[in-house]
This record gives C-alpha cells, structure tokens and sequence, in this order.
C-alpha cells in the first residue's frame, strides 16, 4: 500500500506528513499508566487512540515497534515535585506495598487494554527495572553540567537549554509555580522550571522504595524515567511519542530537555498528543466524581466495544464530553454495526481488487491525521457495497485490523457444543435461583451464587435489560 499518512504535530504545530528515520519502520514511544489505582476510561481513550495509530502505521504497512513504560515509582500528585507520591498513596489507602499495588494494578490495566480491544506493545517496561540506567543517564546529565544537586536531591537545570518551551509554547512568566495552596515552591531550584532528576533527601519519610546512588539513597523523579527508557529500546532516535494533552507540560516538556541534552542531538520528531475525555465537571480524574472504569461500565450493562466505537466516532485531538446519554448512542450504533456485518453471508468468491480499493480508501481516511470517523465511513460503505458477501467479509475482516471492534464475532459460530450447552443450563438455573434469594431479600445466597458462578469462570451483571453473565478467561 503506497498511503501516506500525515499527523499533527505538537512540535510544529501543524499536520505534517509522517516520515519515519529509516524507511518502512517505526519506532514508537507511549508514556505508560501509573499503576496506582484502576485506569479511569479517559486514560484509555488515549490508550485506544494511540493503539489505532499503532495498527494504523502497520496496516500502511510500516514495521512498527512500540514501547511503554510502567510507572511504579516518582510520580507525584502535580505531575512535577510536589504533591503526594502517587504509589504510596495507594499503598497506603489499600494497606499494602507498594509492589502488591503495581502488580495488581498493572495486570488490571492490561485486562482493561484486552477488553477493550487494545494491543499490548511490544515492550513493556516497568520503571522499577531501570533503576541503574536512571543513575547512569543522570550521571552524563551532571557531567555535561546539565543537572546540579542542590538540598541533597539532583535537578536538571533548564535555563541551559535555549529552547525549553519548543514543545509546550509557554512562556516562563505565564508558569505558575505552587498554584495549589498545599504546595510550597522548592526553594533548592535555580529556575521555577528545574525538576528533580533523583530525590536523596525524600520528603517522604515513609517511602518504601529506595535504591542506592552516587548521591545517596533515593529514588528518581518521573520524567527520567521516560528518557531512558525510550532510549533503552528505541535507541537515540525515536519517530513518534504518545500521551494525553496533560503530558505535553511539564512532562513531555522535561523529557525532550533531558533526552536531548544527553545525547547531544534532536531525540523524537513528531509527538502525538490526545485530548481530553472530560464529564461535564470537566478533566475527568480519578479523584472527582463517579470513577469511570471499564468494569463499571460492564456491571452497568455496556459492552466494552461500545466505548471504543464511543471513542473511534470523534476525532482524538477534539475534548471528548462523556455522558451516559452519549454512550447509549454508542451502544446501539454497535449493535446496528454487529447487526449488518452479521447478514453479510460468505457467498462467493473474495474480488481481491474490490478488497484492495477499499483498504487504500480507509488508510487514506485514517492516515488522515487518524480520522477515525472517516475510517468508520468508509467501513460503511463496503457494508453496503454491491460486491458478494465473501468480498464484503474480507473488507471488513481487514478493516477492523485497525478499528478492532471485534466485527468477526458477528460471524462465530452460534451452535454450542454439549459440554457448553451443559453449562449455559447450569448458569441459566443459578440466575433464576439467584433472582429468586434476591426478591426474598436474601442476599446473603444471592452473593453466595454470584461467588459459586465466579469459581466456575462466569461472571454475572445485573443490567437494565435483566441479569446478564459471560466467561471470564
Ligand atoms: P496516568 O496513569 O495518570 O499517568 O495517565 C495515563 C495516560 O492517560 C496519560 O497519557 C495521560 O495523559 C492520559 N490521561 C489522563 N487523563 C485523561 C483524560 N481525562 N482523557 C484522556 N487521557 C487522559
Ligand atoms: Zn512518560
């Protein structure tokens, strides 16, 4: 496919056409969760977007790698030095370590990612496993006289840099430093802006992961984690890095400085950034209001491809105003979508050029700076194509290699084997039993069934339409 695709770009500012540093492949960086607590689904419209933009770049037939870090240590509540230690609050408000967090939340992540159709990328890296790196790039960093130590902690100096803002086009009076009343500007930094590269003299007394260094015993700040490990896998010279607007300043901002002070040389080219999914109270966050997670939105009856298609209709650099309202919308487009591709039958032979025409016709929509509603359009068009049903198929099968809106389970198999058919009777008879236990009042049972289900790998839903279950792998 010869496609061109073109991107916005945070660092120009405008929509460029896309060319990688070597030919055919890309090398791809996305900041990962900070696995503090469940990700809420406004953190995941920025995973699902980066994820089309992933299988986009490959479906044009790009050889893509792609790395996330994990974040399991540094960030702190303001997204710079201040605030709370995000993994010690939620060690703290679980009673557990700090480790037992990350796993747990780590996994919860990915179970997320897989539910709502979202490749896992090829590298995953937690922070924690980088440690030494980290000391080692910060080393460079002081003796290329980037970073001092200062109040026993290391900052990187940014007035070194004439280009600081490149990314973030603030200006350094419009900063505000200490905004939140709580915090206190750090009087240990030569300009507002420094940030610390490693904490020595923790302001956490408590923290509970600590590593030695040629400072002292400590641990690193949340953007170098970035840096290195971008470099670690990417090598010196990177073609696409991902996040949310919020990443743009301070974070993305400190890792261009830090990246490209140590190793002398521009680091990344294009920076892919996505807006918002707001409520009407504004940024959703995981502190206010109803926390919007995945499962919640299952226990409520959503399937999570609904959201997804919620996500894929609007464009990723546009603010995203969630209301339940809105995702019923969703939900039923799904179901007319699963409706039509189910009555596509496989009559016929593939008409490969058909297939083709409309493959190129959706790189080109979505490599239009990843329009994924033009995308959809273009699969709504081959929908209603005159071509057989087996060509029709195979569009759609090739379509959703980017939308990944599980389009082919329209056309599973619906006949159940014996064994299947056993259980569907068994689980059937648990729900009624259960509805039952509940219009006694009888709870107690009611909770007893949904916990004997779970054993067996079923989970159950109480929705709006009535109880619902699926499998649990
Ligand atoms: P965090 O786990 O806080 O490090 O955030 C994970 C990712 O979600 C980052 O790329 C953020 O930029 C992004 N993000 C945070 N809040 C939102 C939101 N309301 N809508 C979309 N993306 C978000
Ligand atoms: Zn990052």
């Amino acid at each position: 496919m010869k496609t061109k695709t073109y991107l916005y770009n945070t660092l120009s500012n405008k929509v460029e056409e896309f060319v990688p540093n070597e030919e055919g492949k890309v090398k791809m960086y996305t900041c990962g969760p900070t696995v503090y607590h469940y990700a809420h689904i406004g953190n995941l419209r920025s995973y699902i977007m980066e994820d089309v933009l992933e299988k986009h770049l490959r479906f044009a037939g790009y050889d893509v790698k792609r790395v996330m870090n994990i974040t399991d240590v540094g960030h702190l509540s303001s997204d710079g030095d201040t605030g709370e230690d995000k993994m010690l609050a939620g060690a703290k408000r679980e009673h557990k370590t700090v480790m037992d967090i990350a796993r747990y939340y780590t996994d919860a992540f990915f179970e997320d990612c897989r539910k709502l159709g979202i490749k896992r990328p090829d590298v995953v890296e937690p922070a924690t496993n980088c440690i030494a790196e980290f000391i080692r790039m910060i080393e460079t960093l002081l003796e290329k006289g980037y970073a001092y130590i200062a109040g026993e902690n290391v900052y990187f100096d940014t007035s070194k840099l004439d280009n600081y803002y490149a990314l973030s086009s603030q200006k350094e009076d419009e900063l505000q430093v200490g905004v939140r009343e709580d915090v206190e500007e750090d009087a240990n930094k030569r300009n507002k802006t420094d940030f610390v590269l490693w904490f020595t003299k923790s302001k956490f007394d408590n923290q509970e992961l600590k590593w030695d260094s040629p400072w002292g015993v400590g641990y690193p700040g949340w953007h170098i984690e970035c840096s290195s490990i971008a470099i670690r896998h990417l090598g010196e010279y990177m073609d696409i890095h991902c996040g949310g607007v919020d990443n743009i300043f301070p974070h993305h901002t400190n890792e261009i400085a830090q990246s490209e002070a140590y190793l002398g040389h521009k680091w990344c080219n294009y920076w892919f950034h996505i807006n918002h999914l707001n409520t009407t109270g504004g940024k959703m966050s995981k502190s206010k209001g109803e926390f919007l997670t995945v499962s919640l939105l299952q226990d409520k009856g959503y399937d999570p491809m609904a959201y997804r298609l919620f996500c894929l209709q609007s464009h990723y650099r546009k603010p995203l105003e969630f209301s339940y309202e809105a995702l019923d919308n969703a939900a039923t487009a799904y179901e007319k979508l699963i409706k039509r591709v189910k009555s596509v039958t496989d009559e016929g032979a593939v008409d490969e050029t058909v297939v083709e025409k409309y493959k190129e016709r959706f790189a080109e929509a979505v490599g239009n700076d990843i329009n994924t509603s033009m995308g959809l359009t273009v699969l709504y068009e081959a929908l209603k194509d005159e071509a057989n049903g087996a060509t029709r198929r195979a569009i759609v099968s090739a379509l959703d290699e980017v939308l990944s809106l599980q389009l082919n389970r329209a056309w599973e198999e619906t006949e159940e084997p014996e064994e299947d058919k056993e259980l569907t009777t068994y689980v059937e008879n648990m729900i009624a039993e259960r509805a039952a236990a509940k219009k006694e009042k009888n709870f107690a049972r009611a909770d007893e069934i949904r916990e004997l289900l779970k054993e067996k790998g079923i989970q159950v839903r109480d929705t709006h339409e009535g109880t619902v279950w699926e499998r649990i792998c």
